[in-house]
């Protein structure tokens, strides 16, 4: 904060020019929360700071949306001379944009003391909505703020195509309404597949995100009519860490044209969601209409339904072939349609109950609301009643399990994140537990048994029991279903070079060996000199596991492993998947100690996970 001296004593308070933040009131800092309390006049610059930072405040306010700057001046000059508490309100922080320079100028010019309190400006507040860092290390490391050229003119030396060449992120302010210039200036330096984000009213309730490219962003913009009070995020950064362009453009091709997301915390997810991995869902819901009474009902529905929605068209759905692409991506698919017609869509891409979405139809005058796909594992029943609520219509289930009201074991697997080895076995359980046949659960080490849901027992055999549960694949006499803890390290190293498929190759004889199911394996570690090491980087993906790395000198730390010098004269690690293994379990253990292959080293470790009755 900046105080400048100067002017009368006690009596005079300095003018405080104070950044309002982007518009939510929470934004606002404590000390800007006070002035604007304690003040007695307040200029605020109306075209930006929504009224509701004002409501309450005793001062006597002054929009200075209409004003020229010699009528803010006169008010701000006066304010002082009486003795008053004045506070010159700009949206954001008062740094960026705002024209405090040449009021600051010409309170100097009076003699007049003023203090800078610092907001939350607009482009940053638009980062945290769409939930993303600028700042990916070894991707980008600078962060540039600038505008286009309008009636302000912008130093040549500054343009757009200039900044453009240096790639990092971009945060542009004021821009908006040139969007076309915008993406055309863009692409003289960023590839034209470089994702951009356009977010407008940024923490206000009404926020709108809009995402794209520099190929296609002008053109949605244009769809969703947003010309002002926005700004323009542009860069690889948009697209997070640890992430191949391949992976994620899917985000920003063209089946997201249509329209605009709502504001919604959880829209942010569905950048973090399409870059986690390509398998990956996202929370949005399609809801995809016929006809203009289908489209009124759409709107009603995804006005109010949690999390974010996005409206199509059932011809264009049709046109442009998007559901097959979208299929694995989406959460959930709301028709409002004849089942019939919905039935028929999505017939081609139905393959199985974990990676489907759930799909609900809701008959075009909003009387019934039928779950069709994925009523359990994807949530489609519980999405048919929320509609059936928003739309006081009939929610209609049919899967047996809700109806009969026995436990779902399907969504008390997901509860604990227990994969089925073979899931062809759960129906034989739930079939068991229609019957009313109790179910026996034999647990495995490192698995902590707190509670089990009605209907299951455990059993000390794991011969006869129904379900296994745990990191190990049971015995050949066990006709059980096999349901895998993720609750295993697999700690690594390999020759530098080594191809993928060699590796993945000695990964199975090793796994296989020790019963161990591929899905049981949550994390790759390794030295971090091998962090890229593309055959370790492969098979991290492959496990759809994290990958995590250590320094020689944590590895050196570890005291048990045994050592090699062969390692340590290529790496400067007395060993390195033993210990690597087993600082990635936190209270786990050794369970297989290293083996050596020609190539690569392996070993395990194992973290203990609770089950309860939860689901
Ligand atoms: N000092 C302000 C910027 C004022 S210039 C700040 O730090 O945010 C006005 C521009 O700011 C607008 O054209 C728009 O680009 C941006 N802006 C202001 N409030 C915004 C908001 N809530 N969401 C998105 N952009 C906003």
């Amino acid at each position: 904060m900046h105080s400048k001296k100067g002017g009368g004593g006690q009596k005079y308070k300095p003018v405080y020019f104070v950044g309002a933040g982007p518009g939510d009131p929470e934004l606002l800092t404590i000390k800007a929360r006070r002035l604007l309390d304690e003040a007695h006049v307040i200029v605020y610059t109306g075209s930006l700071v929504p009224k509701t930072l004002l409501h309450g405040c005793r001062a006597r306010l002054f929009n200075s949306a209409g004003m020229h700057l010699d009528q803010v001046m006169e008010i701000l000059i006066k304010g002082y001379r009486q003795g008053l508490k004045v506070v010159r309100l700009h949206t954001g922080d008062p740094s960026l944009y705002s024209a405090i320079a040449e009021q600051i100028s010409l309170l100097e010019k009076e003699f007049i003391p003023y203090q800078v309190v610092p907001g939350i400006t607009s482009g940053l507040a638009a980062c945290a909505s769409l939930g993303v860092e600028l700042t990916i290390p070894e991707k980008v490391q600078t962060v540039i703020i600038s505008r286009i050229s309008g009636r302000t003119p912008v130093p040549e030396k500054e343009s757009l195509e200039k900044l453009s060449k240096i790639q990092g992120s971009l945060i542009l302010y004021l821009s908006i309404s040139h969007i076309e210039k915008v993406t055309k200036q863009l692409s003289k330096g960023y590839p034209l597949d470089t994702p951009v984000a356009v977010v407008e009213k940024a923490s206000w309730p009404e926020e709108k995100i809009v995402l794209g490219t520099i190929s296609n962003i002008a053109q949605k913009v244009k769809k969703t009519g947003i010309k002002k009070t926005a700004v323009i995020i542009v860069g690889e950064a948009l697209l997070g860490i640890d992430n191949p362009k391949s992976t994620c453009s899917r985000l920003y091709c063209k089946e997201f044209s249509h329209g605009y997301r709502k504001g919604n915390t959880q829209d942010t997810k569905l950048i973090k969601a399409f870059s986690a991995s390509p398998s990956a869902k996202t929370d949005l819901t399609l809801i995809v209409y016929l006809g203009s009474k289908g489209h009124i009902l759409a709107e009603q529905i995804s006005q109010k339904l949690n999390g974010p929605s996005r409206l199509i068209r059932y011809s264009e759905l049709k046109e442009d072939q998007s559901l097959q692409k979208m299929w694995e991506q989406i959460s959930a698919i709301i028709f409002v349609c004849a089942c019939q017609i919905a039935v028929r869509t999505i017939a081609p891409f139905i393959k199985d109950k974990y990676t489907d979405p759930a799909v609900v139809a809701v008959d075009e005058s909003g009387k019934n609301v039928v779950c069709l796909l994925s009523g359990h594992l994807g949530g489609g029943n519980k999405l048919a009643k929320n509609v059936a609520d928003i739309l006081k219509a009939r929610p209609v289930i049919t899967t047996q399990s809700d109806i009969m009201e026995l436990a779902p074991i399907d969504l008390w697997t997901k509860a604990h994140n227990l994969l089925p080895t073979d899931s062809r076995k759960l129906k034989h359980v739930q079939a068991l537990l229609r019957n009313g046949d109790t179910i026996k659960v034999f647990i495995q080490d490192h698995v902590i048994l707190k509670a089990l849901p009605e209907g299951l027992v455990r059993t000390k055999s794991e011969d006869c029991a129904d379900i296994v549960i745990g990191p190990f694949i049971p015995g050949p006499n066990s006709n059980s279903l096999h349901l895998a803890t993720r609750n295993l390290c697999l700690g690594t190293g390999c020759h530098k070079g080594l191809a993928p498929d060699r590796l993945f190759e000695k990964m199975k004889n090793f796994l296989e060996k020790h019963s161990i199911p591929e899905l049981s394996i949550e994390k790759v570690c390794t030295i971090d000199k091998k962090a890229k090491e593309p055959a370790i980087v492969e098979l991290a993906k492959y496990l759809e596991a994290t990958l995590l790395t250590f320094s020689s000198e944590e590895l050196n730390n570890v005291t048990g492993p045994e050592t090699s010098k062969v390692v340590l004269d290529s790496v400067g690690a007395k060993a390195v998947a033993e210990p690597a293994a087993m600082l990635c379990c936190r209270d786990g253990k050794l369970i297989v100690k290293k083996e050596k292959f020609d190539c690569c080293t392996f070993s395990i470790a194992a973290t203990r996970v609770e089950i309860t009755d939860r689901y």
